[in-house]
């Protein structure tokens, strides 16, 4: 594939989830960059990675990659010939099946298609060859078995990252303890951003299209204001989709420090001049008054001693804790631990903290409910203090 090809984005527009509005829009956004069989061939495992946050979270409220989006792309791959479709996500610890609430549940089972938490398919050890401040993770199970990901990233804002679309949705393949260990450990804002772009060194998506149809301005990820942006962004280069999605907005791209990173190190392209624009024009559908983050959590962790930063971030991870009263000594937990963090003896399951990663893949598989998350009571006063306290932010600057 020429590096022109690469640099290629196509945006079309698309106000609605309406079916077949989608469904035309999608086709045109990839028809525009050449052909669907470029990105995927008929006889490749194909990994849909959709961008799912946990907590659960209806589709309208403009969190996740919508259902109705994501079934469009699955009929445009089945009808391509790929029949070797997985979608998946990691999904964290949730009384309510985040899949069925937002609906992706009920579109990957009418039409046949393996929908995976990542927490229950597991992970494997990955080296990062040219990582910068991370040389080895644990990613998806499912990401080495597939043969190529197609990326369906949301237009958000992110109040740590500014800005999550294509490169950030990679975090994903990564257990949400790990995440949120990450978070400790990679506690200045610059390292944070390095290792975005170190994760992207090892997952290159073949093609990215992004649900811009409704997006998040405010305080995204997850506490923003749904925003109508009408549009459909799609490339085989995850950097150029992302740096047109920031001119969309309006958002300053030196400021996304993961996406130029990523651009310096020829992962992609960053240059808004060396990219082609297909479709509409970016000045017609630029958007004057979008609103950034303002609650930035990027402020905080460098306001906050390292120290106690550290000390918050590790409260707030819930980590596995074995019910040794209903442990059976079965081994399942030990079997699907990717670190050996377990160890059944004398027919009961031990935790070696320090080994542990909290990617909960034991909880979820013990059938015995042996293995329950367990946050301290300091951890679950404090997430309640964090959400009270964003949202007095939120009402003094709406004010
Ligand atoms: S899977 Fe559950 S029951 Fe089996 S050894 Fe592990 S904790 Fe015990
Ligand atoms: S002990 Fe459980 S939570 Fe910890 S790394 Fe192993 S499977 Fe993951």
């Amino acid at each position: 594939m020429s590096l022109s090809s690469l640099a290629s984005v196509s945006i079309i527009r698309c106000p609605t989830y309406e079916g077949k509005m989608l469904a035309s829009g999608l086709r045109k956004a990839i028809d525009l960059l050449g052909c669907l069989e470029q990105f995927v061939r008929p006889q490749q495992k194909v990994l849909v990675k959709v961008n799912h946050l946990s907590p659960s979270s209806a589709a309208e409220r403009g969190i996740v990659t919508h259902p109705a989006f994501v079934e469009q792309v699955l009929i445009i791959l089945k009808e391509s010939g790929v029949s070797r479709i997985r979608v998946g996500d990691d999904l964290g610890l949730s009384s309510a099946d985040g899949f069925s609430v937002s609906g992706l549940r009920q579109v990957c089972e009418r039409l046949g298609v393996e929908l995976l938490n990542f927490q229950q398919t597991g992970f494997s050890k990955v080296y990062i060859p040219q990582g910068k401040v991370l040389k080895e993770t644990h990613l998806a199970k499912a990401l080495m078995e597939a043969d190529v990901v197609v990326n369906l990233p949301k237009f958000k804002t992110h109040s740590l990252t500014i800005f999550t679309g294509s490169v950030k949705n990679i975090y994903g393949f990564l257990p949400h303890g790990l995440r949120v260990s990450y978070h400790a450990r990679f506690r200045e804002e610059v390292q944070f951003h390095t290792l975005l772009a170190d994760l992207f060194s090892v997952v290159r998506p073949s093609l990215n299209i992004m649900d811009a149809v409704v997006g998040m301005e405010g305080d995204g990820p997850a506490n923003g204001d749904t925003r109508t942006i009408g549009l459909i962004l799609a490339s085989a280069d995850a950097v150029a989709l992302d740096r047109v999605a920031l001119a969309v907005a309006g958002i300053d791209p030196e400021q996304v420090l993961y996406l130029r990173d990523a651009g310096e190190r020829g992962l992609g392209v960053f240059q808004i001049e060396s990219i082609k624009i297909l479709g509409e024009r970016l000045s017609d559908v630029q958007i004057k008054d979008f609103k950034a983050s303002r609650v930035s959590l990027g402020i905080i962790r460098k306001w906050m001693p390292g120290f106690l930063f550290q000390a918050i971030c590790r409260q707030l991870e819930a980590r596995p804790k074995v019910i040794a009263a209903a442990c059976r000594g079965c081994r399942m937990c030990e079997e699907v631990c990717p670190t050996g963090a377990i160890r059944v003896s004398s027919g009961l399951a031990w935790i070696s903290g320090k080994q542990c990663i909290a990617c909960m893949c034991c909880h979820e598989a013990c059938r015995f409910a042996a293995i329950r998350p367990y946050r301290k009571l300091s951890g679950r006063l404090l997430s309640w203090g964090i959400q009270r306290v964003r949202h007095q932010m939120r009402r003094i600057l709406n004010r």
